[in-house]
């Protein structure tokens, strides 16, 4: 625990760690040489968060030429759209935006610019954003949409100087996912539909501005241009503009970061050229050409968010040990499973999440072999059955969600995730490895940059596999899975060695047995220490919490995950002499896998005392926070 190499980083001010020399730039990439083109494919229309008319017209192509303007907090310019009518008499295209400031609306036909053209934009929805609505001829063929984004748009965090660490110039990020495309440009922002992109942006100096595309050098205009040339649904569009340095891993992986922590990620990540290999060797080529990776700043909600040639991600991975870098398996796994082959709509997130989870499973063990991944199975097991109780209706714990869902939020629970990924344990248990893995290699293979349903992966699975070896599973089996509530019987029960001696010390401890300084933890892993803390039984008294405390240094630990695993037993226990570390915690990290659960718990709290403090750090912390966390954490205390 305290051999962990400190990072220090707050949403209001990171101190400086390190002072980087020589960090190498990017190598200029070329044409990508793998097989770009979609799938043809009937879509037939069936995501009820996106009001555009894919079924009638398709965007292709999308190509933007933006002023980044940290001033006004928006992106200004022109979005310019190529389509494709997949019904010849479409006289209309719908695309989805929401907050946007729509200036004009041009059009081209044959080839030649028409002028603006009528367009209407319908009442706004909280959720969905407001329609825009713009008629064609048989011989329109291309839209140009003059707009700017809102300062308030929830796909864009604006920071401040003070709030990057180098306390010299501001910092934007995007999280697209899953419906604030719109937020950052007119588009069809739904899953089903694929578009290439290509961007030029203008930025203040000193700044650089990176895309989920071909990183582009500054041009004799002081612009910079981006392209990607593989066709990506609309949620993978990402931005990132700061003060950012480049690190090599090797020739086509590297690092971006601001310089306090490039050096410390680049060592922590050290191994994605093995996660990579594994991947390739398992599911197939890796099709993106680069594969880089840009650490945010600390308010980036999420643990990483897999924008294809650039995964976006936490400073709480960098805990100094590369205990936590099952988060890189997981983004650079999307690769295959999400960017590659991606979920149709929201209801079957599961195909991103689950197979990603699965796959992350996979390469983690041919990395760090069985022991470490079966911790990780046994730890998510545990946090996907909290994910089953705390659901709001069963429906939401079937693999294939419910129509009346009322946000993707809702998909993005560990349900999708680790059931996912144990339906997939269950089906390679059944078939066996030999003949599952080159199932799934061939599924992404055949699904290449296509959209896919519950259902296609279902009668895949039949055709492909379970037809001829109809012993091996039941279609009940299967339906229990996908269409039933709950965690079905035939689930696989990891069973963790270490986690057993864990638990036998654990016990001896509880029980006044041995001190806690007897306790042998020299050798345990951050995932020890997790399956400790978590299991740690109701009802110790101040004095328990006091000698783990005071044995372990655990307030206070750099570890993002054991400071968020123990915050969680100190909420529960009332161990108060942790609290002003846990304000400070949640003053400093804004992933919302941690704040989300350590406000819920607050505010549950039985204690008026304990909620009122938690309104308070709440008001002040806020500020710092992403405009997506600021929602969720909103709804939470609003409970
Ligand atoms: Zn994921």
């Amino acid at each position: 625990m305290t051999n962990l190499k400190p990072i220090i980083f707050s949403l209001f001010s990171v101190a400086l760690l390190t002072a980087c020399q020589g960090a190498e730039a990017p190598v200029k990439e070329s044409a990508s040489s793998t097989k770009t083109e979609a799938t043809p494919r009937v879509i037939t229309k069936d995501d009820k968060f996106t009001y555009a008319n894919y079924d009638e017209v398709r965007v292709t192509h999308l190509d933007l030429n933006l002023d980044v303007n940290f001033e006004a907090k928006v992106l200004d310019g022109i979005a310019t759209i190529d389509f494709e009518k997949v019904k010849p008499d479409a006289d209309m295209i719908v695309l989805d935006t929401k907050d946007l400031l729509i200036k004009s609306v041009r059009v081209f036909a044959d080839g030649k610019p028409e002028g603006v053209t009528d367009y209407t934009i319908d009442a706004a929805d909280k959720v969905l954003g407001e329609a825009l609505r713009i008629p064609l001829t048989d011989k329109t063929d291309q839209i140009l949409i003059s707009y700017r984004t809102s300062p308030k748009a929830e796909g864009l965090q604006w920071l401040s100087p003070e709030q990057t660490a180098g306390k010299k110039h501001p910092y934007l990020f995007s999280q697209a996912q899953a419906l604030n495309a719109r937020t950052m440009a007119p588009l069809q922002d739904t899953p089903a539909v694929r578009m290439t992109y290509s961007a030029t942006l203008r930025v203040p100096d000193g700044l650089l501005p990176l895309m989920s595309a071909s990183q582009g050098a500054k041009d004799e205009n002081d612009e910079y241009r981006f392209e990607m040339p593989q066709p990506i649904p609309s949620y993978l569009l990402a931005i990132a503009v700061g003060d950012i340095k480049f690190k090599a891993i090797n020739d086509h992986i590297g690092v971006y970061a601001e310089e306090y922590i490039l050096d410390a990620a680049a060592e922590e990540f050290s191994e994605t050229p093995q996660m990579e290999e594994a991947n390739t060797k398992l599911y197939g080529p890796y099709r993106w050409g680069r594969y880089d990776m840009i650490v945010l700043p600390p308010s980036f909600p999420y643990g990483g968010m897999e924008n294809p040639r650039l995964s976006f991600l936490t400073p709480t991975l960098v805990a100094g040990d590369k205990s936590l870098t099952n988060v890189v398996a997981h983004e650079l796994a999307h690769s295959w499973s999400g960017n590659l082959v991606t979920n149709a709509s929201w209801r079957d997130a599961w195909l991103n999440e689950g197979f990603t989870s699965y796959v992350e499973n996979r390469v983690m063990e041919e990395l760090y072999g069985e022991r470490r991944a079966v911790m990780e199975q046994v730890l998510d097991m545990e946090g996907m059955k909290r994910a089953i109780s705390d659901a709001k209706r069963p429906e939401l714990t079937h693999l294939k969600l419910p129509k009346d869902m009322v946000h993707p939020d809702e998909a993005f629970t560990l349900v999708s995730y680790i059931k996912g990924a144990n339906f997939l344990f269950f089906l390679e248990d059944r078939f066996g490895r030999e003949k599952f893995d080159p199932f799934l290699k061939a599924w992404f293979n055949d699904n290449a940059f296509g959209a896919v349903t519950t259902e296609d992966f279902l009668s895949y699975l039949h055709e492909n596999l379970h037809k001829d070896n109809m012993d091996a599973v039941t279609k009940d089996e299967i339906d229990a899975w996908v269409y039933g509530p709950g965690l079905p019987d035939t689930a696989r029960k990891p069973v963790s060695d270490a986690f057993e001696s864990v638990d036998e010390q654990s016990a001896d401890w509880v029980s006044g047995k041995v001190k806690a300084a007897e306790l042998k933890t020299d050798a345990w892993s951050t995932h020890e220490w997790l399956h400790f803390l978590n299991n740690l039984p109701e009802g110790l008294s101040e004095a328990q919490f006091a000698e783990l405390d005071e044995t372990f240094a655990l307030t206070g630990t750099q570890n993002a995950e054991t400071a968020f695993a123990w915050y969680m037993q100190v909420i529960k226990g009332g161990y108060e002499p942790a609290y002003p570390e846990l304000e400070s915690f949640l003053m400093t990290v804004g992933r919302g896998k941690f704040i989300y659960r350590l406000y819920g718990a607050l505010n549950a709290s039985d204690r008026e005392d304990v909620q009122l403090w938690a309104a308070d750090v709440y008001e002040a912390a806020r500020p710092g926070y992403h405009p997506i966390a600021q929602r969720r954490i909103d709804d939470i205390m609003a409970e």
